[in-house]
């Protein structure tokens, strides 16, 4: 998993990271929204416990599952 270079955002061409998906990618704010993952991304992350359901649903909605 290590070995690949990490995926491109086709949006922003930069490397995909859980970071730029979560705050900086137009791409996903939609999906995020869906998935009460937004606004308040950093309370998310910081519960992430209780949220990881969602989280996992999103990434899986998004195909990112086994990106990042
Ligand atoms: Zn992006």
């Amino acid at each position: 998993m290590s070995r690949s270079p990490p995926p491109i955002c086709p949006t922003c061409q930069i490397p995909i990271s859980i970071l730029h998906i979560f705050t900086d990618c137009p791409m996903y704010s939609s999906s995020l929204s869906y998935y009460n993952l937004l606004p308040d991304i950093e309370l998310v992350l910081q519960e992430t416990s209780q949220h990881i359901p969602n989280i996992f649903r999103f990434l899986q909605a998004n195909n990112l599952h086994n990106k990042i």
